[in-house]
């Protein structure tokens, strides 16, 4: 049985704080931030890793990532961003459905973006 958070939460039947969506991505603020605006991104499909998402959908996913980040900046949550993926369980992937975090960063936030 596929019982995937993520893709419970594509479908609705999870609540989050949706940021926006594309066609086949959504953006959504993470439920434990690590800084402020802390958003992930996810294919609405499920998919596991970075290298299961299929690549004619590289450019929607490079577009919709540039879009979010833009609107994090405005919106004032940081200064600056980080974005970083984490692909299998050695990496620290705990989420087996492909994500995308964006980290807002302020001045001397002293955030350890990758732990
Ligand atoms: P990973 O370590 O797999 O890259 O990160 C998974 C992320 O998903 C974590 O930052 C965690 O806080 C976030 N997360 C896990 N479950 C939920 C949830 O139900 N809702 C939201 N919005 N974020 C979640
Ligand atoms: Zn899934």
């Amino acid at each position: 049985m596929h019982d995937c958070i993520f893709c419970k939460i594509a479908k609705g039947e999870i609540k989050s704080e949706i940021v926006d969506e594309s066609n086949n991505f959504l953006a959504f603020y993470d439920i434990n931030p690590k800084t402020a605006g802390h958003t992930l991104i996810i294919p609405k499909k499920h998919f596991v890793t970075l290298l299961d998402i299929p690549s004619n959908l590289g450019e929607e996913l490079l577009s919709f990532t540039k879009h979010i980040s833009g609107f994090l900046l405005e919106k004032k949550f940081g200064d600056g961003f980080n974005i970083l993926m984490n692909n299998l369980p050695p990496a620290g992937q705990v989420v087996m459905h492909a994500h995308i975090h964006i980290l807002p960063r302020k001045e001397s936030d002293n955030v350890e973006p990758v732990d």
